[in-house]
C-alpha cells in the first residue's frame, strides 16, 4: 500500500511551497488508493508552536487536503534513541567537538583553496584520552552519522531520474546536537521505515539529504522509500521570493481566493499539464502524474491564480455557495450577479442594487423625461426588462446606450453591472417604479 507523508515543521503558517508538496503528496496517496500522513516535525521543542500545528491543521482542512493519520515526532523520542544506540553499536554515528567557530574556521579555509567545504573527519581522529580530556573540560559532543565511502549512492528519482552522489563528496551530516536534541535528518528516517512510508516526495532541495538519508535507511536494516523532488516554487520573475515564503490560506482568504483555485492551481503547476479552472478534485487526480512534471522551477504568479479562481467561481452551483451570500440572496440573485464576480465576496456589493439604496447620477433635463416616461410605461411580467425596454424604443426612438444607460443608471446608480434582464425581476416592481420616479425628478 502507497503510503505518503506531509512532515512540516510547526515553526510557522503553511505557504504556498509547503502547501504544494502536501497537495502532492496527498494526490500521490488518494490516486494509490493509500494513505496520507500528516508528521509534525517538532523536535524543535523551543521552535515549535503548537498554535503553529493548530493552523497547520486548520490549513489543510480549508484546502480540502485531509490526513489519513496524523504524528508528532515529539512523542516518538525513545525510537530515535534507540536508533541511535544500534548506529552507534554498529559504529556509524561518532561523536565530534569543534565548535562552531572551529568548523566555520575549517570551511573558510577550504574554500579559500578552492576546495569544496566538506567536513575533515577530525573528530575521527580524536584518541580515547584526547576524547576523555574534552570531556573533562566540560565539553559534550554533537554526533555525526558516518557515510560509508565505500560505494555511490544512487536512486531512481520520480521526478529527476537516475541520481547519483559520491559519499566522499558530502559531509558526514550532525544528527544531533550536544544538548541531545535532534536534526531532522535521522528522526525522519526513523519515522519513514516505523510509519511504512513507501514514497517520499519534496523539494529538491532535500537531494542531497536524500543521499545521505539513503545510507541510514540502509543502516538500519531498511530499504528506502521511492524519492521524487519537484523543482521549487519561484516568483513570476523567476526567483525564490521572501514573499512566497510567506504567503499562505489567510492571505489567500483575504483576497478571496477559493481553496480550490489554490488546487488547480498548483496541482498542475511545474508540470506539461496546462493550468485550467478544474473545481472537481477526480478530474484533477486522474491526471496527477510525476512524470509531467518538469526540471524547471515551476513559476507562481497571483494574477494567473486570480484568473483560475475567477473562472471557479463562475462555475460554481448556487448550493455550493449559498452559506456564503448576502441575507435574502436567493438561487436567481446569484445567478444575476455571478457572472460579474471576481470573487464570491463580492456577491454582496452586487447585491445592494437589489436591496438599495442607490446613489443615482444627476440626470440631463432629457433623460429626466425619458426616466419619467419609463416609470409610467413599467409593466410587470416574466421579463419585464425586455417588455420595458421594447415599449420605450418604441416610444422614444432611442435605441442602443441612450435607451440602456440611463435605465440602468436610475435602477442601480451604476453604469455597469450585471444583466438588467436578470436583475430588474429581483429589484421588483415597487422599487423599480419608485426609483425611476425619483430619478426622473433629476
Ligand atoms: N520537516 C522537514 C522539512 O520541513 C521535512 C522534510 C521531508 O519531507 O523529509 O523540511
Amino acid at each position: 500500500m502507497t503510503v505518503t507523508r506531509f512532515a512540516p515543521s510547526p515553526t510557522g503558517r503553511l505557504h504556498v511551497g509547503n502547501i504544494r508538496t502536501a497537495l502532492h503528496n496527498w494526490m500521490l496517496a488518494k490516486n494509490a488508493g493509500g494513505r496520507f500522513l500528516l508528521r509534525i516535525d517538532d523536535t524543535d521543542a523551543q521552535r515549535s508552536k503548537e498554535e503553529y500545528v493548530e493552523a497547520i491543521r486548520e490549513d489543510l482542512a480549508w484546502l480540502g487536503i485531509s490526513p489519513d493519520g496524523e504524528e508528532r515526532q515529539s512523542q516518538r523520542m525513545a525510537l530515535y534513541d534507540k536508533a541511535f544506540e544500534t548506529l552507534k553499536a554498529a559504529g556509524r554515528v561518532y561523536p565530534a567537538y569543534e565548535t562552531a567557530q572551529e568548523l566555520e574556521l575549517k570551511r573558510k579555509v577550504l574554500l579559500g583553496r578552492g576546495l569544496p567545504p566538506i567536513y575533515d573527519r577530525g573528530a575521527l581522529e580524536l584518541s580515547d584520552r584526547q576524547r576523555a580530556a574534552k570531556e573533562a573540560e566540560g565539553i559534550a559532543p554533537h554526533w555525526r552519522f558516518k557515510l560509508d565511502h565505500g560505494s555511490p549512492i544512487t536512486w531512481e528519482d520520480g521526478v529527476r531520474g537516475t541520481q547519483k552522489f559520491d559519499p566522499a563528496q558530502l559531509s558526514d551530516p550532525v544528527i544531533r546536537r550536544a544538548d541531545g536534541s535532534w536534526l531532522y535528518m535521522l528522526p525522519s528516517a526513523v519515522d519513514d521505515i516505523d510509519m511504512g512510508v513507501t514514497s517520499v516526495l519534496r523539494g529538491e532541495d532535500h537531494v542531497s539529504n536524500t543521499a545521505v538519508q539513503i545510507q541510514m535507511f540502509e543502516a538500519l536494516g531498511s530499504g528506502p522509500p521511492a524519492f521524487a523532488h519537484e523543482a521549487l516554487l519561484v516568483g513570476r520573475e523567476g526567483k525564490l521570493s521572501k514573499r512566497l515564503g510567506s504567503l499562505g490560506c489567510d492571505a489567500f482568504r483575504e483576497k478571496g481566493i477559493e481553496p480550490q483555485a489554490i488546487i488547480a492551481l498548483l496541482a498542475r503547476l511545474g508540470t506539461s499539464l496546462p493550468v485550467e479552472p478544474i473545481g472537481q478534485i477526480e478530474a484533477l487526480l486522474e491526471t496527477f502524474d510525476l512524470a509531467t512534471f518538469g526540471r524547471a522551477p515551476a513559476k507562481f504568479d497571483d494574477a494567473e491564480l486570480e484568473r483560475v479562481n475567477t473562472a471557479l467561481v463562475h462555475q460554481m452551483p448556487y448550493a455550493e455557495v449559498a452559506d456564503r451570500l448576502p441575507e435574502g440572496m436567493d438561487e436567481a440573485g446569484w445567478h444575476a450577479v455571478q457572472p460579474n464576480l471576481a470573487t464570491i465576496a463580492e456577491a454582496a456589493e452586487w447585491w445592494r442594487l437589489v436591496t438599495g439604496p442607490v446613489e443615482q447620477p444627476e440626470f440631463s433635463e432629457e433623460d429626466c423625461a425619458y426616466l419619467s416616461e419609463a416609470a409610467q410605461s413599467l409593466a410587470w411580467s416574466d421579463d419585464p426588462w425586455g417588455a420595458l425596454t421594447s415599449a420605450l424604443k418604441e416610444k422614444t426612438g432611442r435605441k442602443g446606450k441612450q435607451l440602456f444607460l440611463p435605465l440602468r443608471q436610475a435602477l442601480t446608480g451604476m453604469n455597469h453591472g450585471p444583466d438588467m434582464g436578470e436583475l430588474l425581476p429581483l429589484i421588483g416592481e415597487e422599487t423599480a417604479r419608485a426609483r425611476l420616479k425619483t430619478a426622473s425628478q433629476g
